[in-house]
C-alpha cells in the first residue's frame, strides 16, 4: 500500500552535516556553471544559433547557463510530437503514470541539496528559500501522484434500474506549461506533473530567467523513465513562441503561472479559435497580488510584526504571496511600525550562497529598475522609514524598503510591486482595515493578526482573497494543507496543491448502457 502523503521536512541547516552538504552541493554546482541545455522534443535533442543565457543575479557577470532558444517552427514541432506521444500516454493506466511521480520525488529527494544549489545560484534563492522551493517540487509529485489514483475511480453515480452507469475521467490533450522564475522548480514541477498524471501531455516553455533548473528538472524526467514526447522542453521568447503555443489549434489547455499582462495575454489569445480547431481551450492562470496583512488593536504585537517582515522580505518579496500592505488599527499602529523597522533593520542582504543572508538579490536588471522606480515613487507617497535604496554594484540587490503612512490608493499600494518593498497602512477600526484590504483589483492572500474573535468571523466572511491566514503569515503555503489560488485578478483560483487541482487537466465522461 502507498504511504500516506506527508510534506517533505524542511531542511534544518543549523546543523553540521546540512550545511556541509549544502556547501558540497554548491561547490559541484558552481563547477557546472556555463553549461549548454538543448531543447528536448520528443527524446531528441535540438540546438539552436540563437540561445538564452541565464546569469547569476548575485553575481550579474556570471553566467548559470545557456539554452537553446525555440523559433516557431520548433515550437510546431514540440506540438505535434506531444500530439502523436498524447496517443500512447492518454491509455496508460494512472497507476503507472502516477509511479514516474512517485520515482522522480524519489530521485528529486536524493539529489535535493543539488537542486537547491542550483535555486541558490540561479534565482537568487537564500538557502532556506531554495530549500522550501525543492521540498515543494517533491510534495507536487508526491501529492498529485496520489490525487490521479483517486481520480481513477471516475466520479460517483447515482444507480439506474435497467441501466448499467459510470462516469470516469479521461485526460484534456496536449498542454502548454508556461512556468514562472519565482519558484522556478515547485511551480515548474507542480504544473508539469499534475497535467501529466492526469494523462495529457505537455510542451514546456520555463521562464527565460531561470532554464537552467527547469532543464535539470526535465532530464530528472527522463532519468525517472518518462516516455519520449509527454514533456518537451521549450526554452524560448514569450512574445513569439509563447503566443504562438498558446494560440496553436492543437493545444488544448494552457497552465500559466506568472504576471497579470501575461496571464490576460494569454487568456484573450486561447479565446480566439484557430482555423482547425475544435475545442475551446482551457486557461488555467495564476497572476498577481497586493497582498495584506492586517493588524487588529488585540493581537500579538511581536508575532504580527515578524510575520509581515517575513511575508514582505522572504525571497525579497518576489512571490504573488507576498505582504506588500501592512494594514495596522491606529491604536496600535506605532508600536507596531516600531517593530516592523527595528525588525527590517536585522535583515542581512547579501549574495545567495551566503548561508547568513537574509534578503538576497532581486531576479533581473529590468525587476531592479522596475523596483528601485518604485521606491522613488514611494519616497513621494509615503514616509521612508527604512531602506530605499540599492545594495552592492555587483548584483542586483535592494534593501528591503518600508514606508510608513501610506495612503491606500497611493499607486505603491495598488501596483504590483514584486521586490522587497512593504507599505504601511493605518486604519481607523478593523473594519475599515478590512475595506482597505479588499480595495485592489487582486485577491490572492491575506492574513489578520487578532485575538478578537468576532473580528476573525469578520475576516473569515469578508476578506476576499483565495487564500486567508489567521494568526501567521501570508506565504508558505503547503502542498495539500493550503490548496492555492486566488481570486480576481490574482488569476483562475486553480488551488494548486489541492484535491481538485487534477480535475482542471481533464473532462469526465458518461457512459450509460441498457441491459
Ligand atoms: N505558493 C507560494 C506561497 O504560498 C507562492 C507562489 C507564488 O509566488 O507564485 O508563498
Amino acid at each position: 500500500m502507498l504511504p500516506e502523503f506527508k510534506n517533505e521536512p524542511l531542511t534544518d541547516f543549523s546543523l553540521p552535516a546540512n550545511r556541509a552538504a549544502m556547501e558540497a552541493a554548491l561547490k559541484q554546482v558552481h563547477s557546472q556553471k556555463g553549461g549548454h541545455y538543448p531543447l528536448l522534443i520528443g527524446g531528441e535533442l535540438i540546438d539552436t544559433k540563437e540561445r538564452i543565457v541565464s546569469l547569476n543575479p548575485s553575481l550579474c557577470e556570471e553566467v548559470i547557463g545557456t539554452t537553446a532558444k525555440a523559433d516557431v517552427v520548433l515550437a510546431d514541432k514540440a506540438v505535434q510530437v506531444a500530439m502523436q506521444a498524447f496517443a500512447a500516454w492518454r491509455h496508460i493506466s494512472p497507476e503507472v503514470r502516477a509511479r514516474y511521480l512517485f520515482k522522480a520525488a524519489a530521485l528529486l529527494r536524493r539529489r535535493k541539496f543539488e537542486f537547491s544549489a542550483w535555486l541558490v545560484a540561479e534565482a537568487g534563492k537564500t538557502w532556506a528559500e531554495a530549500d522550501a522551493d525543492t521540498a515543494e517540487a517533491i510534495d507536487f509529485m508526491e501529492y498529485y501522484g496520489r490525487q490521479a489514483l483517486k481520480y481513477a475511480l471516475g466520479m460517483p453515480v447515482v444507480a439506474y434500474p435497467g441501466e448499467q452507469n459510470e462516469c470516469f475521467y479521461i485526460p484534456l490533450g496536449v498542454g502548454v506549461i508556461i512556468s514562472p522564475w519565482n519558484f522556478p522548480l515547485a511551480i515548474l514541477a507542480g504544473m508539469t506533473t499534475a497535467a501529466i498524471v492526469a494523462g495529457n501531455t505537455v510542451v514546456v516553455k520555463p521562464a527565460s530567467n531561470t532554464p537552467v533548473i527547469a532543464a535539470h528538472f526535465i532530464r530528472l524526467l527522463q532519468e525517472a523513465g518518462l516516455p519520449p514526447g509527454v514533456v518537451n522542453y521549450l526554452p524560448g521568447s514569450g512574445t513569439s513562441i509563447g503566443d504562438y503555443l498558446v494560440a496553436h489549434p492543437t493545444v488544448r489547455f494552457i497552465n500559466f503561472t506568472g504576471s497579470k499582462e501575461v496571464g490576460l495575454r494569454i487568456n484573450e489569445l486561447a479565446a480566439k479559435i484557430a482555423p482547425g480547431q475544435k475545442w475551446l481551450k482551457r486557461v488555467i492562470a495564476e497572476m498577481g497580488g497586493k497582498d495584506a496583512i492586517i493588524v487588529d488593536s488585540e493581537a500579538d504585537l511581536d508575532q504580527a510584526a515578524a510575520g509581515i517582515v517575513a511575508s514582505a522580505f522572504g525571497f525579497q518579496g518576489q512571490k504573488c504571496s507576498a505582504c506588500s500592505r501592512a494594514i495596522i488599527v491606529k491604536d496600535v499602529y506605532d508600536v507596531v511600525l516600531e517593530k516592523i523597522i527595528a525588525k527590517t533593520q536585522k535583515l542581512c542582504l547579501g549574495p545567495a550562497n551566503d548561508p547568513t543572508t537574509d534578503v538576497g538579490p532581486v531576479i533581473d536588471s529590468s525587476a531592479y529598475q522596475k523596483i528601485l522606480g518604485y521606491i522613488e515613487l514611494g519616497k513621494q507617497e509615503g514616509r521612508l522609514v527604512v531602506g530605499g535604496e540599492k545594495g552592492d554594484d555587483a548584483g542586483y540587490f535592494i534593501k528591503p524598503t518600508v514606508f510608513a503612512e501610506v495612503s491606500p490608493y497611493a499607486r505603491i499600494a495598488q501596483e504590483e510591486i514584486f521586490g522587497p518593498v512593504l507599505a504601511v497602512i493605518k486604519a481607523e477600526t478593523f473594519t475599515e482595515a478590512l475595506a482597505i484590504a479588499n480595495d485592489t483589483e487582486y485577491g490572492l492572500t491575506g492574513a489578520v493578526y487578532s485575538h478578537n474573535r468576532a473580528h476573525l468571523e469578520q475576516a473569515r466572511r469578508d476578506f476576499n482573497v483565495g487564500n486567508l491566514y489567521f494568526n501567521r503569515k501570508c506565504t508558505g503555503a503547503l502542498v495539500g494543507v493550503h490548496p492555492f489560488g486566488g481570486f480576481n485578478m490574482s488569476g483562475t483560483d486553480s488551488k494548486a496543491g489541492g484535491a481538485d487541482y487534477l480535475l482542471l487537466f481533464m473532462q469526465a465522461k458518461t457512459v450509460a448502457e441498457k441491459l
